[in-house]
């Protein structure tokens, strides 16, 4: 039998799903798993030159995929004016200062990550940017990507006024006296899109590598990248993938997912279909575009995601707004039907429990019209779901796409959205548990740069319904905590599902690609409370060690 050029043993192994074994090691050749047995017959697989790795009590696992991510405009981000670190609306300007100093030559100061809870009504005003920037155009994205804030001199050198109306599919924030108050949500951002300067291809292809090293650090091997097109200005991922892959940086899996342009129709199919060929042709795997994106509604928080009831006021009366639907239902099903049939995925943006229904009814119009295909469609978010609604995933074949670190009671929750529900949603929030007792295949993603790319934290909310240390009651009732197996499974095998890279990848298995990480402590041996604790060590692609948390990673112990 020819040796191998690693062995993992002295840990348990977590395949991808269930418990993990005990006392089995792995063995790699090539850049493949070549087999998993118990640790009493590695031996025959260590030859001279094969690199024996003792976990020394760590968990070996799948690498992490994320099924919902944003790298490209995450990596530029950190380049940037970057406000995520922030704690408060004075820090946050405090920033934008030291950005606009540190670059005088910049002609637009450019950014974002600011967080809607530092700003009353989650609306930041222009005159807090105006007091340090008044000679040039601000313009920063909130950290949800759902807004933007801008100083007076960017409403002027877009010819925003007080006579400027809100869009169909936007909402801008005005003064008493009508003129735009400084935070522009959803459609509303693109009013900006004519002059603020692009950003370069450069700045582009230097994130995506920014952006890869800080997932790689995390554990993570391979992701569906949510937004592959030109919108809200964030320049169009593809070319930096696309010099990435031919310079040999990229070196995770990557799935993207085709923006779907609401202002166009039915002609964009073939577009899409084109592009996905086109890059199949070239032969490297690395990127895959058979994925399309579809916004349904916007987001909770500035009263945008699709509800089947009325937003209520600031003293609990109904309004008249149920939120925006992004996309006609009837033209929604017609699309979905068309794209399923070119044998297109379907990745749908969908947080408010109407836009949740509308997406199904497209599955279930496509169902009928195509039958069953291995379309995989997802839906990303899942904010407030209803009961009655979750059945029809298992039987659509839908795949629940969750943001687990969401799951929780925190202050943009808690003060700017639940509130303005219905009685009783919450109980209805990210329904993690009645999805698993309904047999719904889960996957895991972050969003990143909206929230942390770290699949640890996610897992331990996901187990435990609320962030480490908080005594808050968990979020929706306990019975939504799913177990950490289950967790486990959903960023890893579960997301190499959604990215029809289950063949290869998010499993433990002899012929998967040795696409792995190393957790330590093992969170198996944690209780669900300290999950959090467990820590990336090490990240391997292919057999080969891609991150290291410390210079000298191995203990060798040939
Ligand atoms: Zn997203």
């Amino acid at each position: 039998m020819p040796t191998s050029d690693v062995v993992f043993t002295g840990g348990p192994i977590f395949t991808g799903a269930g418990h993990p074994l005990q006392r089995h090691a792995v063995a790699i050749s090539a850049g493949r798993i070549t087999a998993v047995v118990p640790e009493s017959e590695i031996g025959s697989h260590v030859g001279e030159s094969t690199r024996v790795i003792d976990l020394d009590g760590a968990l070996l696992a799948p690498g992490f995929q994320d099924a919902h991510v944003h790298p490209v405009g995450a990596g530029v981000e950190l380049l940037q004016c970057n406000l995520t670190e922030a704690t408060d609306a004075a820090s946050a300007v405090a920033a934008v200062h030291a950005c606009a100093a540190a670059n005088p030559e910049e002609p637009w100061i450019l950014g974002g990550g600011w967080s809607m809870d530092h700003f009353p009504g989650g609306a930041p005003p222009r005159g807090l940017l105006d007091a340090v920037v008044p000679d040039r155009p601000v313009l920063l994205h909130s950290r949800d990507h759902h807004s933007a804030w801008a100083n007076t001199a960017a409403m002027e050198a877009a010819g925003i006024d007080a006579s400027t109306p809100d869009p169909a599919d936007g909402r801008i924030e005005r003064e008493a006296d009508g003129s735009p108050a400084g935070t522009f949500h959803e459609g509303a951002m693109e009013l900006f899109g004519a002059v603020r300067p692009e950003t370069t291809a450069e700045l582009a292809y230097r994130g995506l590598l920014r952006a890869q090293g800080e997932l790689l650090s995390l554990g993570i091997t391979g992701w569906q990248d949510a937004l592959i097109g030109s919108a809200a200005g964030i320049a169009d991922p593809l070319s930096a993938y696309a010099r990435a892959i031919d310079e040999g940086t990229l070196l995770a899996r990557v799935v993207g997912a085709q923006w779907w342009e609401r202002a166009s129709g039915i002609e964009q199919v073939e577009e899409f279909v084109a592009r996905r060929d086109e890059l199949t042709a070239r032969g490297d795997d690395r990127l895959r575009l058979g994925t399309v994106k579809i916004m349904v509604d916007g987001v909770a928080e500035n009263h945008t995601a699709a509800m089947l009831t009325p937003y209520r006021d600031g003293h609990g009366h109904d309004t008249h707004n149920c939120g925006m639907s992004f996309v006609d239902p009837a033209r929604l099903r017609e699309f979905v039907t068309a794209l399923d049939a070119a044998g297109m995925q379907v990745h749908f943006h969908a947080l408010g429990d109407r836009a949740v229904r509308e997406a199904l009814d497209a599955l279930a119009a496509a169902r009928d019209a195509n039958g069953p295909t291995d379309g995989r469609h997802h839906l990303a978010h899942l904010q407030v779901v209803d009961e009655s609604d979750v059945p029809r995933f298992a039987e659509l074949g839908a795949i629940a796409n969750i943001q687990a670190l969401w799951a929780a009671h925190e202050t943009q929750l808690d003060e700017l959205t639940l509130p303005f529900l219905r009685e009783g949603a919450e109980l209805r929030h990210y329904p993690f548990g009645d999805f698993v007792r309904a047999d719904v295949r889960l996957a895991g993603g972050s969003d990143w740069p909206v929230s942390s790319a770290d699949p640890m934290d996610a897992i331990h909310v996901a187990v435990n319904r609320g962030y480490p240390g908080s005594d808050a009651p968990p979020l929706g009732g306990a019975h939504q905590r799913i177990d950490l197996a289950t967790a486990m499974a959903a960023y890893t095998s579960g997301t190499a599902y959604v990215n029809h890279r289950d063949d290869e990848t998010g499993s433990i298995r002899p012929g998967f690609l040795a696409d792995l990480v190393v957790l330590d402590p093992d969170p198996f041996s944690l209780p669900t409370d300290e999950i959090h604790r467990s820590t990336v060590v090490s990240t391997w692609i292919d057999g080969t060690l891609v991150h290291s948390l410390h210079p000298d990673p191995v203990l060798e112990l040939s």
